[in-house]
């Protein structure tokens, strides 16, 4: 793999570092590491969401810019006397994309390398080939031989269990494949718009947003929003890039490359139109490239953001990417780089006027 420059090995550190939801701490301190260096001022809130603060204006309009920490993964339930472990899924997983995967144990001992098992074909009826593992038929091996063994080596119920995958640049080296980009490109895109921020005039206040716990229901967003009392909101996330085979249009349009996504409607929020229109308008004058997207299923932050106190215009910008839920994801360079570079000149926009305009339009 080539030599990574600056970026890329930030991108590295936040993806490798490990954290489900209500165990972010190894990211919380990576996300930290980047973005203390922009930020005036640092602190949490009481679940653990990491918010960097930058004065543009004193007294300017509070805008928050919010990726989450967490990442999809699964937690030690039950050691059989075997010493094969039961785990329960914390966020969404499809069963086809978990077996024989490569999975870390973190544990009071340090980490512990184990597999999810799986039977080989030889042994599997022409029947059962054709059926998917149910997720609660399946289990973790470690390579112990009994419970005692398991609990020496440290493993206790609750323990976090993280897919195991390396960062890397592919051959076309603006992709890039990654566990957990779900959902450390908002952390990054957080991070590098503070940076971009720096020696920039903005009106306003801008407060970079790590949250804990979207994947189980956006729930750190809400604290660190009740905390902030934003005027503004941007949930940066990942999105769904239809430009792979089986995939058609009618279920997702972007591609990988196109720009960033700016969600209209998700399960979750309906953008708000002042916001979305400040944000295209933004694009269309700068030629920053971007697509619409629209998931009916699908939710960010954004959707925590804008239930908030008296209600806070929300919006969510996100990145194609291809196989979030997995193991390993794809996406596009340019995109991150296009969606830092559109909202660092929507902040610019966001004088108190602009936002009260936007607001009561
Ligand atoms: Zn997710």
């Amino acid at each position: 793999m080539a030599k990574l420059d600056e970026t890329l090995t930030m991108l590295k550190e936040l993806t490798d570092a490990k954290g489900i939801p209500g165990n972010e701490r190894e990211v919380r301190e990576v996300m930290k590491k980047y973005i203390e260096p922009f930020a005036d001022e640092i602190s949490t809130d009481g679940l653990g969401s990491l918010i960097a603060k930058k004065v543009g204006k004193d007294g300017g309009p509070k805008i928050m810019v919010a990726g989450h920490l967490d990442e999809v993964g699964f937690m030690i339930t039950q050691i059989d006397e075997k010493g094969f472990l039961r785990f329960q899924p914390v966020g969404g997983w499809w069963g086809q994309v978990m077996l024989a995967q490569r999975v870390t144990i973190v544990t009071k001992k340090g980490d512990v390398t184990g597999i999810i098992g799986s039977k080989p074909p030889h042994i599997l009826t022409a029947e059962a080939r054709k059926k998917p593992v149910e997720i609660k038929d399946m289990f973790i091996d470690i390579g112990a031989s009994s419970r005692e063994e398991v609990q020496e080596w440290g493993v206790r119920p609750g323990d976090m269990v993280v897919p195991y995958f390396e960062f890397t640049v592919m051959n076309n080296e603006k992709m890039l494949l990654a566990k957990a980009w779900d959902n450390r490109i908002g952390c990054a895109i957080a991070i590098d718009v503070l940076k971009q921020l720096q020696g920039v005039e903005h009106p306003n206040v801008v407060y970079g947003v790590g949250a804990v716990q979207e994947e189980v229901g956006l729930r750190g967003a809400k604290t660190a929003t009740y905390k902030i009392q934003p005027d503004i909101g941007f949930a940066v996330d990942v999105g769904i890039a239809g430009d792979t085979p089986g995939i058609s249009e009618k279920e997702a349009m972007s591609k990988m490359g196109k720009g960033p996504q700016v969600v209209i409607y998700d399960a979750s929020l309906v953008a708000h139109k002042g916001l979305r229109d400040l944000v295209t308008d933004t694009a269309d004058e700068l030629n920053i490239p971007y697509q619409f997207e629209s998931i009916p299923g699908g939710g960010t932050d954004a959707g925590s953001i804008h239930l908030t106190h008296n209600g806070v215009p929300a919006l969510a910008i996100t990145i194609a990417t291809r196989y979030i839920h997995s193991h390993a994801a794809m996406l596009h360079r340019d995109d991150f780089e296009n969606a830092v570079k559109l909202i660092v000149e929507v902040i610019k926009r966001l004088d108190r006027e602009t936002v009260d305009k936007i607001t009561f339009e």
